[in-house]
Formats: structure tokens, sequence, C-alpha cells
């Protein structure tokens, strides 16, 4: 999609708020609170089906990718679901209510920018111990890999400019 918001129509900046707070909300986890614990080290997990049994993939703070979610929500999009939305929907729909791609983050909540990924993918949470956050939780840089966000817009329909303004607002 040719879709530019440099320039003029700059005014737009202000949509990619409303993206994480509607990715947010439809992220269908309870909100947690912040734990006064300051590591930044955290670790997440994408669940999935194969073969009929629940497997998943483990990505961590720091691995290129910022938080550990959007580290292993990347590498199961690359390595998984070949960068195929298709796939990626087959593999929703192993699952009723298309539940069959979920998210472990139990250490502490998903702040808000991988709640509204999440959301806007609809991954569900693995069950109630990991929450979401409506904070951006400490100072690792957030971020997607471009092949990420390409294929966030994809399945979101939100233009990749646009998605690309949640990028360094940490
Ligand atoms: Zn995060």
């Amino acid at each position: 999609m040719s879709y530019s918001l440099r320039g003029p129509a700059a005014a737009k900046t202000g949509d990619w708020r409303d993206v994480v707070r509607k990715g947010f909300d439809s992220f269908d986890a309870q909100v947690g609170t912040t734990s006064a614990d300051k590591s930044e080290s955290c670790e997440a997990k994408i669940w999935y089906r194969q073969k009929r049994k629940w497997t998943h993939i483990t990505g961590a703070t720091g691995h290129g990718a910022g938080h550990a979610e959007m580290h292993a929500l990347s590498q199961f999009i690359t390595n998984i679901c070949s960068n195929k939305v298709s796939k990626f929907r087959a593999l929703q729909d192993e699952v009723e209510n298309k539940s069959g791609v979920r998210v472990e983050c139990e250490s502490k909540p998903c702040c808000v920018y991988c709640s509204a990924i999440l959301g806007l993918l609809g991954i569900t949470p693995k069950d109630k111990d990991t929450k979401k956050s409506p904070d951006r939780m400490g100072s690792t840089q957030w971020g997607m890999t471009s092949s990420l966000r390409s294929f966030v817009s994809d399945v979101s329909d939100y233009p990749e400019a646009i998605l690309a303004m949640i990028d360094g607002r940490v």
C-alpha cells in the first residue's frame, strides 16, 4: 500500500494513539498492576498448536526486538508462519474463537504497546496470569522488526506508516 504520513500529511500523527487504544482494548487480558520490580528482563512465550499439541516459542527482552513479547512474536511470525497471514489464520482457527495463538507473560503485565499489537492480531492471553498494563513499562526501547510491522499491517489493515509511529515513543 502506498501511504505516507511524511510532510504536510503529518497532521495525522494523532492516529497512532487511536490504533494503540483500539489494540489495547481488544487484547482480552485483565489489567494488572505494575510491580515495584524494576527488572527489565522478562520472558514471553507465544503458544500455538502443532500436530494437535500445544507448543511455544520463547522471546526475551533486548534481543533486537525490544520487549520479550515482540521478540517472541517476530520469531513466531517469521519462523512458524513464514510471514504468511493465511498460515497465522489457520493456527488461530485451530482452537474455537480463533484463540489458537496465545501469549504467556507472567513475570509482569504486557506493556501498553505490546498489548496493542497482540490485540490487533487477535492473540489472546494464555490464562489469567498474563495481564496487560496501560503503562509503557521501563526504559527498554520498544519496537517491531520491519517484517513484523508489515505483518501487523496486513492483518489489521492499518497502514505501516501509522504503525511505525508507535515505535520510539517510549
Ligand atoms: Zn512491551
